[in-house]
């Protein structure tokens, strides 16, 4: 058995993984695809002290890191159910295997969620974004598009009205879903174009990038094109906790609750990185939240006797 298992080896597993090790304890991580998210951005300019890298770069060094500690790691496996069997944490793989820790980590991350249009996979990374705070700054000065018009979508909205040259934020229903103080403030801003009752149904390109998007008015079923270089797709953020549904508290959104160490509602059981519910979902965020899921593990550890 493992003293800490870690199920997910994006940056907040293969962060927590380390400080489990440095403990001299033995430490697994099984994830389906190491690097998680990373592995599918481009450009990273905000990982702080690396003025500017790729994802795969990113997630190599990740991996060099890791295997340059006796960490246990276990590739292109799928968590399928988590449970307690006695003082132990019993992961059960989608093989059928069984791992049994004194302590899990879960880093199961999370996905954007997709608006399933032409266009979206084909441009993603080439003007279809999904995280202001990362790709913002490449269409400084330019048009672009925000697509959501709840919290998520309006926040974006207002930070890229102060990059960008135009933003026209678009919306399904026939208002906007953020709170009353955003839409206040998103309003206030000369640079921004609001359209409800709006069904994004294509994004268009030309050359490898972005040129527009089409969207039908759902009052008069008339299709318009909209000409920008980017679009922002800000309908919701889905945490992979699926499979642990009925096992650990979940928040309305399904991200993991955790407290202040990182522990769940289960004893033994932590989280850490987007799968929680710890806002501004980053890379950096994630590698500080399994930090610190570790040290609350390896606490945990140390406060209890195993048999
Ligand atoms: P993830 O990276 O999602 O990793 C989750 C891990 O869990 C993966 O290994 C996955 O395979 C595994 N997993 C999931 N379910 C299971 C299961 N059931 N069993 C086993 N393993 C499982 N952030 C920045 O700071 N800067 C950026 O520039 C940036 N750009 C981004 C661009 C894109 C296109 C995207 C999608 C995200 C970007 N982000 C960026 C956000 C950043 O990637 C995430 O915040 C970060 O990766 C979260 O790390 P994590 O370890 O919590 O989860």
């Amino acid at each position: 058995p493992f003293d800490v298992l870690i199920v997910g080896g994006g940056p907040a597993g293969a962060s927590a993984s380390i400080y489990a090790s440095r403990k001299g304890i033995r430490t697994g991580i099984v994830a389906e695809r190491f690097g998680g998210q990373v592995m599918d951005t481009l450009a990273i300019e905000n990982f702080i002290s690396i003025k500017e890298t790729e994802g795969p770069k990113l997630v190599a060094a990740l991996e060099e890191h890791v295997k340059s500690y006796d960490i246990d790691v276990m590739h292109l496996q799928r968590a399928a159910k988590l449970s307690k069997n006695g003082q132990m944490v019993e992961v059960e793989l989608e093989s059928g295997a069984k791992l049994s820790s004194k302590a899990v980590i879960i880093a199961t991350g999370a996905r954007w969620r997709e608006l399933g249009v032409p266009g979206e996979s084909e441009y993603r990374g080439h003007g279809v974004a999904y995280c202001p705070h990362c790709d913002g700054p490449l269409f400084k000065g330019k048009h672009v598009a925000v697509i959501g018009g709840g919290n998520s979508g309006v926040e974006a909205a207002i930070d890229l009205a102060g990059i960008v040259g135009h933003v026209t934020l678009i919306e399904y229903a026939d208002q906007l879903k953020a709170d009353a103080v955003l839409q206040k403030r998103l309003h206030s801003l000369s640079n921004v174009t609001v359209i409800i009752g709006a069904q994004t149904t294509e994004i268009t390109g030309a050359d490898g990038k972005v040129n527009g998007l089409v969207y039908r008015d759902r009052a008069t079923e008339e299709s318009h094109v909209v000409d920008v270089a980017g679009v922002f797709v800000q309908i919701g953020l889905i945490p992979n906790t699926d499979w642990l549904k009925g096992t650990i508290e979940l928040s309305k959104y399904g991200e993991i609750e955790i407290d202040s160490h990182g522990a769940t509602s289960l004893p033994g059981v932590f989280a850490a990185g987007d799968v929680t519910t710890i806002p501004y979902k980053q890379i950096i965020m994630a590698m500080g939240e399994g930090a610190r899921a570790a040290l609350g593990a390896f606490d945990y550890l140390i406060r209890n006797d195993f048999e």
